[in-house]
């Protein structure tokens, strides 16, 4: 078995679609030298071995492993023509973690290695570099410190050794920049270093390069069960057997001198999504500096300089002067760099995000990867591959990750509230959208505000989860791929990352802009899409979807079977469903048209009447405030399904509480307050979730059921007369027994019959039952003999299933996810396993006693995309979900088919 796979000088023995065994970046490295992509020579220790190492431990791999590292080490030896631990000519290499998918900072890296005192003094030779040389050795025992050695800090109040004795020195020296170290300084602080790490884990700096190697090599191996790896891959859910694979590589330069640069670039906008190839890079630094956010990077095409420069308000000279593009300074490698790019591009058939150095003036790509992008981006490429030629409409749907329409589909800043807006500063535009929130100054402490906005001097890995609880973030320092706006991007969010203007104070936990102090807790705006910071809060809108969004949705038409419905209760929702492309509303509650204040009174009424009469007065007061609103919600689906369903809640929910509220009840309907105490205390339940709700409200009170199907058909009536299509369904909930459906059925023919007669006309309808109690997925089949529809309403088919009542669960299923005892909350993801036998099996038995039976849900696992593709694959007919879910699921429906 091969466990080491070399590349480099245009060979490899591995490729791209080996990303399973070599991790994503080593079969991208293996795959752009075969294809002629100048590549640092190097080799890959497979995720096999990362797994192995986990089961057998270190010694028995290092065996497996050894001979094969040592020829793979001596490949690149020769590519090279350097010697690892040559005093003279020495092979320095970088130690890099690569799991199969991208993991942004999570996992470790070390550079340089290969470096002692005495490989130093021969590399400072060899360069004719001595600061370089010296430079590198500190970078290395710190990064090999931090990594291999256990020395990082562990929370914000521990210190960093390496940083503190770098913090020393310059107060010592009266300098600010690590930049201005001597040579001198350099030395002496390698010497304290190593000193460090004596006294920190008590065992020498190693300085045998091979004993460096073997070391970072587990500690890659390692990181894969580090707390930010496990975080991520839990929030993510990637199983823990997936391993991370190791790379080694040769160390090219970036830092050796003003010949030398490095970058980072995307083939085109990650935050739009348009078509220019764009990125950052600095003259005479390591990779890390880029996206540390230390320097300011500046861009590499001349447009972006410029757009750059508009938006940093720096003047066209200013800017030539020193902020000049790559291709203003190095058009040579300008321009190899992006034939190398468009190459990739094409090759990868998608927008790549890569690595470069120039060594002295030898151009080296270091890796690339598909580049992360905000969801318009995601559309926007897509789309755009598709029309060159380079994907197909299949490919450009499979592509799309239906969650992160979301972000589309999220309100912008309103244009009239911008007007009168105070900008109090800006930072580039990092990742769009717009957030409205209360300042936080610590990732740990994103929790405290609903609505957080992270405001850090620059963020690092360790933030990563108050960063995806946060609303927005924004850092002082840092460019468009800093670790903020790459993860921002990422996650959606929106991010301004680089207002150099904010002077943030974590002490103090004040942020200080425009003359103003700030606090822990104040309210800041970010537009993600422009960069500005704004003072309060500001008003959003919904956004436009026009343009690569219509045409995506265009294309789910094209091969969607499954029909997307919305669940919506107000006209409203019925118009924003439409518009996003619902094709019916698959789920009316219209308990929600009780709750407004002027009906609540009838509905009280209703519910406090001792006798039929008196509730059917109060019902006849209901009647003709849900007829309007049916009419307004079948007029706005202009023919498409509607299906009601008739009320669910327990009629608890509707009475008074509070002493205050009971004694105006009692006021307004003329009875006693005691009267009205003793209703209360009578419609107290133990479970009400469990109790007098659903269709027993209706068989209980038949009165109701007749006056919802009377305001259904006298709405469809009334439309009929206007000359408006409209199609009724009317679903009786929360049915167990076959005779609770046919009671329900029966009344609702007999109104409908009735209302005929009086109108004199007829309109279509049809009634059906929502599945949504275990016992009537068993007796489908009886049901369905009755029954026209049926909606499974998955809310009430889990609670039921689990045992876990909907209103409580929040207390124990945080815990049941930390400890594994289930992957993901089954009330947003539907359990196909357990639940989804329910589902299958009551549409099996439902359609083996009526062929024909029309099948949904209705339950919130309706918008999300694996719950949809599970729909389709037991033949639903169609899936109804918020109205602003409905793109996510109209894609994911369409991705079910291909
Ligand atoms: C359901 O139970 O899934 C459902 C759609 O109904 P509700 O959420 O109103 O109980
Ligand atoms: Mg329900």
């Amino acid at each position: 078995k091969t466990r080491v796979y070399k590349f480099g000088n245009k060979t490899a023995d591995g490729n791209s679609t080996m990303k399973n065994l070599l991790g994503g970046k080593g079969a991208n490295l293996a795959e752009m030298s075969a294809i002629g992509i100048p590549v640092p020579p190097g080799f890959t220790i497979t995720t096999e071995v990362c797994t192995e190492y986990n089961l057998l431990g270190k010694a028995s791999v290092l065996k497996k492993i050894k001979e094969e590292v040592e020829k793979a080490i001596a490949n690149i030896e020769d590519i090279m023509g350097t010697v690892f631990g040559d005093k003279e000519n020495p092979l320095l290499i970088s130690v890099r973690s690569g799991a199969r998918v991208s993991m942004p900072g999570m996992m470790d890296t070390v550079l340089n290695l290969g470096l002692n005192d005495e490989v130093v003094i021969g590399l400072a030779k060899k360069t004719n570099n001595k600061r370089f040389a010296w430079d590198s050795y500190r970078r290395f025992i710190q990064m090999y410190g931090g990594v291999v050695l256990g020395m990082k800090p562990k929370s914000k109040d521990d210190i960093d050794p390496f940083e503190e004795i770098m913090e020393h020195l310059k107060e010592k020296r009266g300098i600010q920049l690590d930049t201005e170290f001597s040579v001198q300084d350099l030395q002496d602080l390698v010497y304290d270093f190593k000193d460090a790490v004596k006294k920190r884990t008590g065992r020498h700096f190693p300085t045998d390069p091979w004993d460096q190697l073997w070391g970072a090599i587990f500690a890659v191996f390692n990181s894969w069960n580090g707390n930010r790896a496990v975080y991520y891959r839990n929030m993510h859910g990637y199983p823990a057997d997936w391993g991370t694979a190791v790379n080694v590589q040769a160390m090219v330069y970036g830092n050796m001198g003003e010949n030398s640069a490095t970058g980072v670039c995307f083939t085109r906008d990650a935050g739009t999504g348009e078509n220019v190839f764009n990125g950052e890079y600095l003259v005479n630094a390591q990779g890390e500096d880029v996206v540390a956010g230390v320097r300011t990077p500046q861009q590499i095409t001349k447009l972006g300089s410029q757009r750059w420069a508009k938006l940093a308000r720096v003047e066209e000279e200013e800017r030539l002067e020193k902020y000049p593009s790559l291709e203003e300074i190095m058009p040579k490698l300008f321009s190899e760099l992006n034939d190398y790019q468009e190459k990739l591009e094409k090759h990868y058939r998608d927008m790549q995000d890569m690595e470069f150095t120039i060594q002295d003036g030898k151009l080296w790509i270091l890796q690339t990867r598909n580049g992360k992008r905000t969801g318009a981006a995601m559309v926007k490429i897509a789309i755009d591959l598709f029309k060159k030629g380079l994907i197909s409409e299949e490919e450009a749907l499979v592509r799309m990750e239906p969650n992160k329409l979301d972000e589309l589909l999220h309100p912008v800043f309103d244009q009239d509230a911008l007007k009168t807006a105070h900008i109090i500063a800006q930072g580039l535009p990092a990742s769009p959208g717009a957030a409205t929130g209360q300042i936080v100054f610590f990732a740990d402490e994103a929790y405290k505000f609903k609505n957080a906005i992270l405001t850090r001097i620059e963020t690092s890995p360790e933030d990563l989860e108050g960063m995806n609880i946060a609303k927005g973030i924004l850092t002082a320092r840092g460019g468009m791929t800093s670790h903020a706006a790459v993860v921002a991007r990422g996650m959606g969010k929106c991010c301004v990352s680089g207002a150099g203007a904010l002077k943030i104070n974590y002490k103090a936990r004040t942020l200080t802009v425009d003359g103003k102090e700030f606090h822990e807790g104040d309210w800041i705006s970010l537009n993600g899409s422009t960069g500005n910071i704004i003072d309060g809060k500001v008003a959003t809108v919904e956004p436009e979807l026009s343009g690569e969004f219509a045409e995506l949705m265009e294309l789910t038409n094209k091969y969607a079977t499954m029909n997307v419905r919305a669940n919506a209760d107000t006209p409203n929702d019925a118009k924003v469903a439409r518009n996003f492309g619902a094709k019916g509303i698959g789920l009316t509650r219209t308990e929600h048209m009780f709750f407004e204040v002027d009906r609540i009174q009838a509905m009280r009424e209703m519910i406090m009447a001792d006798t039929v009469k008196g509730r059917k007065q109060a019902l006849a007061q209901l009647l003709p405030m849900q007829r309007s609103d049916f009419e307004g919600i079948f007029e706005a689906m202009d023919g498409l399904p509607v299906t009601v369903r008739l009320l669910d809640p327990p009629l608890h929910e509707f009475v008074p509480h509070q002493l205050t509220t009971q004694k105006d009840l009692a006021e307004d309907m003329h009875i006693s307050l005691q009267a009205v105490k003793n209703k209360v205390a009578e419609l107290q339940e133990f479970n009400p979730m469990l109790g007098h709700r659903g269709c027993r409200l209706g068989n209980t009170y038949p009165e109701i059921t007749e006056m919802q199907a009377r305001a259904i058909i006298e709405a469809a009536l009334n439309l009929k007369a206007k000359g408006i299509k409209s199609k009724p369904e009317i679903m009786v909930p929360l049915v167990g027994t076959v005779e609770e459906f046919m009671l329900q059925e029966e009344i609702i023919r007999t109104t409908a019959k009735k209302v005929f007669r009086e109108r004199n006309d007829k309109v279509e309808y049809s009634i059906g039952t929502m599945i949504e109690i275990p016992r009537a997925a068993l007796m489908a089949n009886e049901i369905a003999k009755h029954a026209d529809f049926f909606s499974f309403g998955t809310n009430d088919l889990t609670q039921m299933t689990f045992g876990y009542s909907r209103d409580d669960a929040g207390k124990f299923l945080p815990v049941y996810l930390e400890k594994g005892i289930l992957k993901v909350d089954p009330f947003e993801v539907l359990d196909q396993e357990g639940v989804g036998q329910l589902i299958q099996m009551g549409t099996e038995r439902g359609r083996s006693t009526k062929p024909k039976l029309k099948v949904g849900i209705c339950g919130e696992h309706g918008g999300e995309p694996n719950s949809v593709e599970f729909c389709y694959n037991i033949g639903m007919d169609y899936v109804s979900c918020s109205p602003f879910r409905v793109p996510i699921a109209r894609l994911a429906s369409a991705q079910a088919v291909i």
